[in-house]
C-alpha cells in the first residue's frame, strides 16, 4: 500500500514502530482477511457496534452537525458517510442480504483500496462523538470509528504521530518522553517563575515523594507548552495545603493508546497506574488538563484495573477538586486578576463522555469578574470539536491544512463571542487551537481553566 493514492493521510507509522509495540504487521497478502476476521470478532463482543451497522436509516440528521464535514465538504467525512466505509463490508459478510445481492444493499468486498480509506476517514474523525449527539438512533460514530483504528493497528496501520507517542509513554511514562531529571528540572523552573511573578510565592512541585496523599496526573505537554496550567494546579494543592506529589514514572493525563490500541497501550498503562499509586501510597488520584486522558480514565479504569471494587483508589478531576473548594467557600478568589473578557471551549470528551460542564462554569465564573465570561454558541454537550480530537494533531501540510479545515467551525464560534481570552481546558485542544487562532487570525490568547485559578488566587502569610 502506498501514501501516494490521493487520500488525505498522516505520515504512517514504520514497521519498526509497530514491532516496538509488539505488533508484527500483517502482510499486504493477508490484511484483507485478517481485518474481516477482526470485524467478526467485534460484533460479536460490542452490541452497539451491531447496531451502528444495522440501524442507520441515512436521515442525514449528523452531516451538519459534524466540524469534519463542514470543513471538507468530503461525504466520506459525513458521520453515516465514514461509518460506511465499514457498513459495506459488514454488509458484504454478515448480512443475508449483502451476501446474496450486494449491489442492491450497498454492500461491498474488503479491498485494500477500502482499508487505505479507512486509514484515511478514521484518522479525520476526531472521535467528538457530536454526530449521536443528534442521532435519532444514538448511533456513535465515534464507536466506530474506535474499532476502525483497532482494526488498523492490529494490521500494522496507523499514523506515525500516535505508533511514536504510544511508544514513548510505554518507555517512559509519559508522551513526551520526559525523564526524572529533565521533569524535576523543569518544575524546578516553573517554582522560581510563581515565586518572580507572585511577590516571592514559595510553591514546590514533588515528585516521586512517598506518603503522599494525591497522585497528580498532569498532562506532559503542560511541561513545555502549557506551563502556567502546571503553576496553577501547583498553586492550588499549596493553597490548600495538600499532601501532593507528581510522579516521574506516570507523567501522563493524556493516553495515545485509548486513541489506537485499548488492548495493549491503554490496559498498560492503568496497570502502572495502580501499581505507582500503591508505590507512593497515595490514597486519592486527581488528573490533570486533558479531555481524552479524563475520559480514557474515568470511563475505562474501574474496569481495566481488575481491582475489587473495595481496593479501587478514588480519581477526581482537578476542576472537581476546585469547584468543591469553591462552594465550600474555601479559596479566596480575586477575579480582577483575570480581568479580561473570556470564552470557555467545552473539550468534547468533558462535555459529551463525562457530564464535565457545570463545574468549568462554577470555577469560571468564580476567577473572572461578573460580565467577562460569554459563553459560546451552542455549548455544553452541543460544543463543536475543535478539530485536533482524539491527536489528530499531525503537521504535515497535507493534514496540516484539514487540522485548519476541521477548526472553521471552532474559529467562528471563537470569533462570535468577541472576547479576549479563549479558554480551553484540555491540552490536545490547546495544541489544535493555538494554530487554529494563528490562521484564522483570531486576536484571542488561549489558556487553561486551572491557569486563571492560580491567577486569582490570594495568598495571606
Ligand atoms: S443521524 Fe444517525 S441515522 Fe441519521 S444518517 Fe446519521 S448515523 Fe444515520
Ligand atoms: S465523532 Fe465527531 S468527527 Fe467523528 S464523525 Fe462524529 S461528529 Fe464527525
Amino acid at each position: 500500500m502506498s501514501e501516494t493514492n490521493g487520500l488525505r493521510q498522516p505520515k504512517r507509522a514504520s514497521e519498526d514502530l509497530f514491532l516496538k509495540l509488539g505488533v508484527v504487521p500483517v502482510p499486504d497478502s493477508q490484511k484483507v482477511a485478517a481485518a474481516i476476521q477482526h470485524l467478526d470478532e467485534f460484533r460479536h463482543k460490542v452490541r452497539s457496534f451491531v447496531m451502528a451497522m444495522e440501524s442507520c436509516v441515512k436521515c442525514g440528521a449528523c452531516a451538519e452537525n459534524c466540524h469534519t464535514y463542514l470543513g471538507t465538504r468530503d461525504p466520506n467525512n459525513i458521520p453515516a458517510g465514514r461509518a460506511d466505509l465499514i457498513r459495506k463490508v459488514y454488509k458484504r459478510h454478515f448480512t443475508v442480504q449483502g451476501k446474496l445481492f450486494p449491489g442492491l444493499v450497498g454492500a461491498q468486498d474488503l479491498d485494500l483500496e477500502t482499508i487505505e480509506k479507512w486509514f484515511s476517514y478514521y484518522y479525520q474523525c476526531s472521535e467528538c462523538r457530536r454526530c449521536a449527539h443528534v442521532c435519532p438512533f444514538g448511533i456513535d460514530t465515534a464507536e466506530v470509528t474506535m474499532i476502525g483504528r483497532q482494526i488498523l493497528f492490529w494490521l500494522g496501520i496507523g499514523p506515525q504521530l500516535h505508533t511514536a507517542t504510544a511508544g514513548a509513554i510505554l518507555r517512559t511514562g509519559n508522551h513526551m518522553g520526559l525523564t526524572q531529571a529533565g521533569i524535576i528540572d523543569t518544575l524546578d523552573f516553573l517554582s522560581e517563575e510563581i515565586a518572580e511573578e507572585y511577590d516571592g510565592l514559595k510553591v514546590t512541585f514533588p515528585v516521586d515523594k512517598p506518603d503522599s496523599d494525591i497522585l497528580y496526573v498532569p498532562s506532559s505537554a503542560d511541561f513545555a507548552l502549557n506551563p502556567n496550567t502546571l503553576k496553577g494546579a501547583a498553586m492550588f494543592f499549596h493553597y490548600v495545603g495538600a499532601n501532593w506529589t507528581i510522579s516521574s514514572r506516570i507523567t501522563e493525563a493524556g493516553n495515545f493508546g485509548y486513541l489506537m490500541d485499548q488492548n495493549r497501550v491503554q490496559r498498560e498503562m492503568v496497570t502502572r497506574l495502580m501499581e505507582e499509586t500503591t508505590r507512593l501510597g497515595c490514597k486519592k488520584i486527581v488528573w490533570g488538563e486533558c479531555g481524552h486522558g479524563w475520559r480514557a480514565t474515568k470511563m475505562y479504569v474501574p474496569t481495566m484495573s481488575d481491582l475489587p471494587a473495595s481496593r479501587r483508589i478514588p480519581m477526581t478531576h482537578i476542576h472537581d477538586e476546585v469547584e468543591a473548594y469553591i462552594k465550600a467557600g474555601l479559596l479566596e478568589l480575586d477575579p480582577k486578576r483575570n480581568a479580561r473578557s473570556i470564552t470557555l471551549h467545552d473539550p468534547c470528551n468533558y462535555a459529551r463522555a463525562c457530564g464535565h460542564s457545570d463545574n468549568m462554569r462554577v470555577i469560571m465564573n468564580a476567577v473572572v469578574p461578573k460580565g467577562a465570561f460569554t459563553e459560546m454558541t451552542p455549548n455544553r454537550e452541543a460544543n463543536f470539536c475543535c478539530g485536533g480530537g482524539s491527536g489528530i494533531l499531525f503537521d504535515d501540510p497535507k493534514m496540516y491544512q484539514y487540522r485548519i479545515l476541521a477548526s472553521n467551525k471552532k474559529a467562528e464560534q471563537v470569533r462570535a463571542t468577541n472576547v479576549e481570552v479563549l479558554c480551553a481546558p484540555c491540552s490536545i485542544c490547546k495544541a489544535q487551537l493555538y494554530p487554529m487562532v494563528k490562521e484564522h487570525k483570531l486576536p484571542v490568547e488561549v489558556v487553561g481553566l486551572i491557569d486563571l485559578v492560580g491567577n486569582a488566587l490570594v495568598f495571606r502569610d
